[in-house]
């Protein structure tokens, strides 16, 4: 009878371990679910971010979640002091206008009109910087040559599509529907341009028009004049040459 016994307690015993380890077995199996499932739930969230938010693009908030280090020139503008030329009036950090993140490396410099006559570079920045905008740009230059930074140098501006990651952005404001700078916006954009150019090691080959990224007529009047552009640029080179 006690042999009886012995045996069932140790058939019990032995079930009841498998039962644990199947347990334990079944824990670890959902720890690893859980972790799949948040992985992919963050993956799927970053990917309808970027969907409904166009201006970033998805390769842009997966570098920015995970970092994918800043070359030299990025390094260099960290450390830059604006000229006391520039008005600073960084835009708060919101949306998509502002998202803070790094740029990855600066190759070119950008040139945008704001397509909205008249408007002041005050006008611009304060629209960048309303809760509801995802658009900005590192700097504005007004009609009187007034020139505003919006967004640090190191950081990325939402001006240029899917060359935010790698660009500094300028908005020009423009007189009129010709997009056609005035005297004093052309000599403060030239002036910038190489200004920065000469601090970041660009040269006037790396001024670039939001046109020769997307196709955009953007800055209309230096689209629509490809002389006038290539004006403005020897402009540049010889700003820059006088550094
Ligand atoms: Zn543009």
């Amino acid at each position: 009878m006690s042999g009886n016994n012995y045996d069932e307690r140790a058939v019990f015993n032995a079930r009841r371990k498998k039962r644990r380890r199947k347990i334990v077995l079944r824990r670890w199996f959902m720890c690893f679910l859980a972790v799949v499932m948040v992985v992919s739930l963050t993956y799927c969230g970053v990917m309808v971010y970027g969907f409904f938010n166009p201006e970033i693009y998805k390769s842009d908030i997966i570098s920015g979640i995970y970092g994918d280090g800043i070359s030299k020139k990025v390094e260099k503008a960290l450390e830059l002091t604006l000229p006391d030329w520039v008005d600073v009036q960084l835009i708060s950090k919101h949306n998509t206008a502002r998202t803070g993140m790094k740029l990855k490396d600066i190759k070119n410099i950008v040139i945008h009109y704001v397509g909205n006559p008249k408007t002041t570079a005050q006008n611009n920045r304060d629209y960048f910087n309303k809760l509801d905008t995802s658009v900005s740009s590192h700097f504005v230059v007004g009609l009187e040559g007034e020139i505003i930074q919006c967004v640090p140098l190191y950081e990325r501006s939402a001006a240029s599509n899917e060359r935010n990651k790698d660009t500094i952005s300028i908005e020009v404001c423009h007189p009129d529907e010709t997009g056609k700078f005035n005297e004093s916006t052309y000599e403060s954009v030239a002036k910038l341009t190489a200004w920065l150019g000469n601090e970041i090691s660009l040269d006037e080959t790396d001024i670039i028009r939001h046109y020769d990224i997307t196709g955009k007529i953007c800055p209309k009047y230096y689209v629509e004049n490809e002389d006038e552009w290539e004006n403005l640029k020897n402009n540049v080179k010889e700003k820059l040459d006088e550094y």
